[in-house]
């Protein structure tokens, strides 16, 4: 049976997040996801520790906030967020505010930029 032809990214018609930002979304917002620490955590990784910067656990905060790898992607979409809000990197509850409904599509838009979880399976 023939399926209709669409275009490969649907969500550019119906202006939904499709499959890989929803996948993006969830991880951010669980903290389940392929970063080393919750890998490390499942028994997945042998430690915790980002690839980039092996002394430093590779978790959400070091993630979106502070691994040098991402400043540029971070510089674009991350720190607008923070000044917006009048918050800075350094600010214990920068990660909630970053995954507040208003805030997280940027997040899922830096996510993308990074190519961090390009080729990963769920
Ligand atoms: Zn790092």
């Amino acid at each position: 049976m023939n399926s209709p032809q669409y275009p490969d990214d649907t969500s550019q018609l119906y202006d939904q997040p499709n499959r890989f930002d929803q996948q993006l979304m969830l991880w951010m917002r669980t903290g389940h996801s392929p970063l080393q620490s919750h890998l490390h955590r499942v028994n997945r990784a042998p430690d915790p520790f980002c690839t980039h910067c092996s002394t430093q656990a590779e978790g959400r905060r070091h993630f979106l906030l502070e691994c040098p790898k991402y400043e540029t992607q971070r510089q674009a979409l991350i720190d607008p967020i923070l000044t917006a809000n009048n918050n800075t990197r350094v600010d214990p509850n920068a990660v909630d505010v970053l995954l507040d409904n208003d805030n997280i599509k940027a997040v899922v838009a830096f996510c993308r930029e990074t190519g961090r979880f390009h080729r990963q399976r769920s």
